[in-house]
């Protein structure tokens, strides 16, 4: 048995197991902290912080919004701004046999019912899943995906929660770089997820695709799991013409990203289809830039293999 293949059994013999201790939350549900909360959002529905709008609704008191089910568990920070946290041992496994890498990819919550000012939350973790070894864009590694079960003071289920992460071993510590290639600093690379791996593989093959919406047509850009305008789930990738101008932009010089150069132009185009993108500029010197210019797309290779799409003033030859 290989080392890669022990690695997985030993992670398979944590399914069903708890993750980590039983958490309890450390206040029961406020509206403070609903407030807060929804202020940071942009949510305006009374029910959540109003107790007479929430009567009206037949609510004895404000009730939480769903989607801040995890928040009352959630663990307390150091001053060093990282969470204090138990360890998750499954996650530990994978750390100590060189996959350090870690980041979220899926979260997945279901609620039973509206919590209600004064519920105390507690979960339980499971580990759900382990997947067998992936190789993905950051690095080989596992998606291992913990199930928690919330429920309220008295015990009973109020939600539950699928959190997915990849835990990969970060290509920089994998033996076929090039020790040339540690010198220079990569350009960044997007965090890929499930919602934007199609428009990536579309940049990786020179096609700019915008989301159409299957049921009511509407175009969207940056790439999410839904339609805004009707909730629609379904959607088709339509390419774009290329064509667009300047909406705005803005000129970063600091703070400096290794592997890019400053001072660096950072456009928002519109392309006329209507959606909005972020592009860098090409044969664009900063004192030629101009809102409402027009712009044409083309693709720069900022590393062998790696295109990224950019845009060049529009001289406008048909
Ligand atoms: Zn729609």
């Amino acid at each position: 048995m290989n080392e890669a293949s022990d690695l997985y059994t030993q992670a398979l013999a944590w399914l069903g197991k708890e993750a980590t201790r039983p958490v309890e939350a450390r206040d029961p549900v406020n509206v403070p902290m609903i407030r807060r909360w929804c202020e940071a959002i942009g949510e305006e529905n009374p029910i959540y912080v109003d107790a007479e709008a929430a009567a009206a609704q037949g609510f004895p008191a404000p009730v939480c919004p769903p989607a801040m089910l995890e928040v009352w568990t959630m663990a307390r920070f150091r001053h060093t701004g990282r969470a204090v946290e138990d360890s998750i041992p499954v996650l530990t496994l994978f750390d100590e046999a060189g996959y350090t890498g870690v980041v979220a990819t899926n979260i997945e919550q279901e609620y039973d019912r509206y919590l209600l000012e004064g519920d105390r939350v507690s979960y339980t973790a499971i580990v759900d899943e382990v997947s067998p070894e992936k190789r993905t864009g950051l690095g080989i590694g596992h998606f291992v995906t913990i199930r928690y079960e919330f429920a309220d003071q008295n015990g009973a289920p109020v939600g539950r929660m699928l959190f997915r992460v990849l835990k990969f071993k970060p290509k920089l510590a994998q033996p076929a770089t090039a020790p040339a290639a540690l010198d220079a600093p990569k350009h960044p690379r997007p965090a890929i997820t499930h919602d934007n791996a199609h428009y990536w593989e579309g940049i990786s093959r020179r096609e700019l695709l915008i989301q159409k919406c299957s049921s009511c047509g509407h175009l969207r850009h940056p790439p999410g799991p839904g339609c805004p305008k009707c909730r629609s789930l379904d959607w088709v990738a339509v390419k774009a013409s290329g064509r667009g101008t300047l909406y705005s932009f803005v000129t970063v010089h600091q703070p400096r990203i290794p592997g890019l150069q400053y001072p660096l132009p950072v456009l928002l185009v519109e392309l006329e289809e209507g959606v909005r993108l972020i592009a860098n500029g090409l044969d664009l010197p900063p004192e030629d830039i101009a809102i409402g210019m027009p712009l044409r797309l083309d693709w720069v290779e900022v590393e062998p293999g790696y295109v990224l799409p950019a845009f060049r003033p529009d001289a406008g030859e048909g």
